[in-house]
C-alpha cells in the first residue's frame, strides 16, 4: 500500500532542510496570508463534489484517473523548489532526470539512438513530430487516418501544411490500401499512424506501413499518446506484437505519460530516431544556455518553460515501477483483461451489444435495438441514468459513430439515421477488472430500463 501523506511531509522536510543550508533571511511582510481567508478560500476548493469519482471502478468513462502517489511524491517535493526543465540552468538535477526517463521510453519502444523530451502533452508533442516532418519533408502534406486525433488536421493547419485524411477499415484502423493510393500521386511526406485511437482504441498496422514508408520515401510518424505504453505488452498473447515492434524503425513516437503512466497532467514525450534532427530546432537565446555545453533541453524542443517537477514524477515512478511488462505492464495487462473479460460478458447479453471487439482496453457497446435512432436514445438514456443514480452510480462516456461505420459491423441494424451514439469504457484503472461483472450488471439493468 502507500503512504502518500508520510511521502508528501518527507518531500516537504527534505527541501526546507535544503532551504536551511543557505544564509538565513528574513520572509517579506507580503508572503503573510490573513489565516481566516485562506481557510474559506481552502474550504470551497476542498469542495470537491463537483467533479466525476476518476479514482473509483464504477468510473468507466473517459480516458481519466489520478496519477499514482509515488508521482504525487515526486512532483510535488521538485515543485516546492519549482525547477524549469527549459535549460540547465532552470534546473540541472530534473534536466538529468528528464534525459534519464526519456532515454527509458526510448528503450521501451526499442530506439537504439534517440533524440527526445517531454512537453506538456500529446498536443505539444505531436505538433513538434510534424514540425520536424515539415522541416525535413518541405513542401509536402501528412496522411493520417480518419479516426485519427483531431490534433492531426489542426496542427497541419498551424504549421501551414496540407492534412489527408485516409479512410479506415471495419475494424478502425488505416485502410493501406488507400494511403498506397495516396503516397502514389507524390504529395504526402510524412504518415502519422495512430497506435490506438482516442475513439476505440484500434491499433494501425504499423508493420505493414513500413514497406509503404521504404516505397515512397516517406516519414512514418507513431501517435501512441494514449496506447503507447501497450508496447510493454507486445509478448503477450493477449496483444498481436506486430505493429508495436515495428515502432523501433519508424521516424518519431509520441507518448502521453499524462495517460497511461501514471503521471499528473501535463506531461507528453516526443521521441525521434534521429537524433540530428534537432539541427531543425536551432535557436538562439541571449540570456540562456550558458551553464552547459551539450544542448539544453530547450535548444531540442518548441516550447519554453516547462515543469521540471514533471520529470522529478515520471523519474522518480520509473525508479519505482519501471516501464517493462513485470512493472509498469502489471497496470495495462489488468486493464486489458478487464477489456476482454467485459467483452465476454456484452457477446452473452440479451440487452447489450458489442460494437467490435477491442483492441486495447476502450471497450465501445450498445443497448440492443432494432434502429439506430433507438440504438442513440438508449445509450443517450443509460449514460445520463448511470450517471444520476445518486445511490449507486456508474460513469460512462459517449461515443458517435456515423451510420456507414455501425452498418459495416452491425449490418441488421436499420440505419434510419446518420449515425448514432454508443456507449464508451475506457478499462485503464487496474482495479476495473475485479469490477467488471457488476459493472456489466448495472449497465445491463440500465439498459433493461431504457425500453
Ligand atoms: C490524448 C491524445 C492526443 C492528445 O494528447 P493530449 O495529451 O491530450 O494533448 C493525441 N493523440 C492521441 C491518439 C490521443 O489519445
Amino acid at each position: 500500500m502507500t503512504d502518500l501523506s508520510g511521502w508528501l511531509r518527507q518531500g516537504v522536510d527534505a527541501v526546507e532542510r535544503w532551504q536551511r543550508g543557505f544564509a538565513d533571511h528574513p520572509a517579506h511582510p507580503c508572503q503573510q496570508v490573513d489565516p481566516d481567508r485562506f481557510r474559506a478560500a481552502f474550504a470551497e476548493l476542498t469542495e470537491l463534489a463537483d467533479n466525476y469519482p476518476y479514482f473509483h471502478p464504477d468510473y468507466a468513462g473517459q480516458m481519466l484517473k489520478p496519477p499514482h502517489p509515488v508521482a504525487v511524491a515526486g512532483y510535488v517535493t521538485a515543485m516546492l523548489v519549482n525547477p524549469n526543465n527549459h535549460a540547465q540552468d532552470g534546473g540541472p538535477a530534473t534536466a538529468r532526470m528528464e534525459r534519464e526517463a526519456v532515454a527509458q521510453l526510448a528503450g521501451m519502444f526499442g530506439f537504439d539512438r534517440h533524440l527526445g523530451h517531454l512537453t506538456g502533452g500529446g498536443t505539444v508533442a505531436n505538433l513538434e513530430a510534424l514540425f520536424v516532418a515539415r522541416e525535413s519533408h518541405p513542401g509536402k502534406g501528412v496522411a493520417f487516418s480518419a479516426e485519427s486525433h483531431y490534433t492531426h488536421a489542426r496542427m497541419c493547419q498551424v504549421l501551414g501544411m496540407t492534412g489527408h485524411s485516409v479512410p479506415v477499415d471495419a475494424a478502425g484502423r488505416m485502410d493501406l490500401d488507400a494511403l498506397d493510393a495516396l503516397l502514389a500521386k507524390g504529395e504526402v511526406g510524412t504518415v502519422v499512424v495512430t497506435a490506438g485511437t482516442t475513439g476505440l482504441g484500434a491499433v494501425d498496422p504499423i508493420h505493414e506501413a513500413l514497406a509503404l514508408k521504404e516505397r515512397y520515401g516517406v516519414r512514418l510518424h507513431v501517435d501512441a499518446a494514449y496506447g503507447g505504453f501497450f508496447t510493454l505488452l507486445a509478448g503477450d498473447e493477449r496483444i498481436d506484437p506486430r505493429p508495436w515492434r515495428a515502432i523501433a524503425r519508424c521516424d518519431s513516437v509520441v507518448v502521453d505519460p499524462h495517460k497511461h503512466g501514471l503521471q499528473p497532467y501535463g506531461c507528453g514525450a516526443v521521441l525521434f530516431a534521429d537524433p540530428t534532427v534537432a539541427r531543425f530546432y536551432r535557436h538562439d537565446s541571449p540570456y540562456t544556455y550558458f551553464t552547459d555545453a551539450d544542448l539544453h533541453l530547450g535548444e531540442i524542443s518548441l516550447e519554453c518553460s516547462r515543469a521540471g517537477a514533471a520529470a522529478a514524477a515520471l523519474w522518480l515512478t520509473f525508479q519505482v515501477i519501471p516501464p517493462t511488462p513485470d512493472g509498469l505492464g502489471a497496470f495495462l495487462a489488468a486493464g486489458r483483461r478487464a477489456a476482454l473479460g467485459w467483452a465476454e460478458l456484452i457477446e452473452d447479453s440479451e440487452e447489450l451489444d458489442l460494437y467490435q471487439q477491442p483492441e486495447l482496453d476502450i471497450l465501445a457497446y450498445f443497448p440492443r435495438r432494432g434502429s439506430l435512432s433507438a440504438v442513440d436514445a438508449a445509450s443517450a438514456r443509460v449514460f445520463t441514468d448511470g450517471m444520476n443514480d445518486k445511490a449507486d452510480p456508474v460513469f460512462l462516456s459517449v461515443l458517435k459513430v456515423d451510420a456507414d461505420a455501425f452498418g459495416r459491423r452491425h449490418p441488421g441494424v436499420t440505419a434510419d439515421a446518420g449515425g448514432a451514439r454508443l456507449l464508451r469504457s475506457v478499462l485503464m484503472k487496474p482495479e476495473s477488472e475485479a469490477r467488471v461483472d457488476r459493472l456489466h450488471r448495472r449497465v445491463e439493468a440500465l439498459a433493461a430500463d431504457a425500453r
